[in-house]
């Protein structure tokens, strides 16, 4: 069986018998064998693991027990969230040995809905980039074309659902990094709202703004996942109560969990779009533009209405973005000193800060200019001019994104300014290369859900559009994006 299914499809399949969860999971790991020489989307595989919990799934059917509603399904999960007894090298040497003795919340949560957590994925370091060329184990490369990069920095679980190595995966996003590699690899990226998701047993970057989000075939998919993943957890004084049904929803009604699926099809009749001004700006590639037209017209042809909408904010909003997240990894990243993780580094011979020195030299070069970052602009003495500004930016960002959205129930605009481009092309300039993350930063700075949907193609290549809404109006956001897939006009994946 071809395993390149949406994750209902796969539902109905194994719940009416015509497929199992081991024949799915073994043809899963053929194309796994078939294709991961030549895209690198996984860092490592579970074979046996995952054969046999299929193979448990598949007996729980037959005998009738409960069966979760995942029923099996191959998901990859990005190597900076735990996953017990697999390793989470956050594609660093630094850790290249480490395997968590725990499930980060979010892998509990699929594997009590009997999702089988099939391998790692590939990723920038430490999740620091946008193309994941900035992996120590080698980049993983676009499926559309592997002379291309696959975005990033969930540039692996992107490249492996696009490529029908897994159903779906999971990926965190601190600036774009789920939404950016969905939009390169022709998937759908979600990113939640900041707090609907726990971060429990996520490995730290920026953890004031980061989230887990799913990636997908469908924006169904993703909603689907996102009611397995979504809710509070005691481990994550950051994760919100469960809302209780509301505006911009899909409902959920009288407490209990919102179910993100239920009502994704009410359509965007009646609904109003901004179309950012700041996020078509020079930079952007013409055929992006014209995709964003498109999509403009598509949603305005479902009965929505679309107009320009200014977000001055946003021309700072990469500036105050790096700062911040420099910054806090900075901070984050200090505990990699070898002591309290590490690798094998005899400590004789060495006097204390030449032992530090050499363990740190195993960062690539990405995580370390932000490291000397993140200890430069917090400092005495630059902090007013550096931090505490790029805080000033995000407050004010945050309150014109409010602001508009008291007059437009979403906005929209490409994912990524710019095509998916050549492995090598851009990584010797990585000042130009953080200003391709522009229209994605504004939803991590402001909290807000944002999706990327896989919406046109030029050149081969495919170009995504993202819908952003309200905080806690994920359920609207998904809907709407549901809406944009339906008009969508993207060929195949060529492999
Ligand atoms: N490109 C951004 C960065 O390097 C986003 C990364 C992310 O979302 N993890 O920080």
């Amino acid at each position: 069986m071809d395993p390149r299914i949406s994750a209902l499809e796969y539902v109905r399949e194994v719940g009416s018998g015509s497929t199992t969860a081991e024949e799915f999971v073994a043809s899963t790991l053929d194309r796994i064998d078939r294709h991961e020489g030549s895209i690198h989307a996984y860092l490592s595989v579970d074979r046996e693991g995952s054969m046999e919990r299929a193979r448990d799934v598949d007996r729980r059917i037959r005998s009738g027990e409960r069966v979760g509603a995942c029923c099996g399904m191959p998901v990859s999960v990005k190597d900076n969230i735990c996953v017990k007894g697999m390793k989470a090298t956050c594609a660093s040497r630094v850790l290249e040995d480490f395997a968590p003795p725990y499930d980060a919340t979010v892998v509990s949560r699929l594997r009590a809905e009997d999702a089988v957590i099939i391998g790692k994925t590939n990723m920038d370091e430490f999740a620091m980039g946008l193309t994941t060329e900035f992996s120590a184990y080698g980049p993983t490369r676009n499926p559309w074309n592997p002379d291309f990069v696959p975005g990033g920095s969930s540039g692996g679980s992107a490249a492996a659902v696009a490529a029908g190595e897994c159903v779906a995966s999971l990926g965190s996003d601190t600036g774009g990094s789920v939404r950016n590699p969905a939009s390169f690899c022709g998937v759908v990226g979600f990113k939640p709202t900041y707090g609907l998701v726990s971060r429990y047993g996520l490995i730290s970057y920026a953890n004031s703004i980061e989230q887990v989000g799913p990636l997908a075939r469908t924006v169904e998919d993703a909603a689907f996942l996102l009611n397995v993943i979504a809710g509070q957890d005691p481990n994550d004084d950051t994760t919100a109560a469960a809302r209780r049904g509301g505006a911009g929803g899909s409902g959920g009604g009288g407490g209990g969990k919102e179910d993100y699926l239920g009502g994704i099809d009410a359509g965007v009749e009646g609904m109003t779009f901004g179309v950012v001004k700041e996020m078509l700006g020079s930079g952007a590639d013409g055929a992006v533009v014209d995709s964003a037209r498109r999509a403009a017209s598509s949603l305005e042809a479902a009965g929505a209405s679309c107009r320009e909408i200014s977000l001055g904010m946003v021309d700072y909003s990469v500036a105050a973005y790096y700062t911040i997240t420099s910054t806090e990894a900075g901070s984050n990243l200090a505990r990699y000193d070898n002591l309290r993780y590490g690798f094998d580094l005899p400590v004789e011979g060495y006097e204390f800060n030449a032992y530090i020195t050499k363990a740190r030299g195993r960062f690539g070069p990405e995580v370390a200019r932000r490291m000397i970052l993140g200890g430069f602009v917090p400092s005495a003495g630059h902090a007013g001019r550096y931090f505490l500004k790029a805080l000033k930016v995000k407050s004010r960002l945050t309150r014109q994104v409010d602001d508009a959205l008291k007059s437009v129930d979403f906005m929209l605009s490409p994912t990524v300014p710019v095509l998916p481009f050549r492995i090598g092309s851009r990584i010797d300039d990585p000042v130009a290369l953080l200003l391709v993350d522009i229209n994605t930063v504004t939803a991590n700075l402001t909290g807000k859900p944002a999706v990327s949907v896989p919406f046109d193609a030029a050149g081969g290549l495919p170009v995504g559009m993202q819908v952003m809404g309200p905080a806690m109006g994920d359920g609207g956001v998904l809907r709407a994006a549901h809406a944009l897939q339906k008009a969508a006009r993207l060929p195949g994946v060529p492999m």
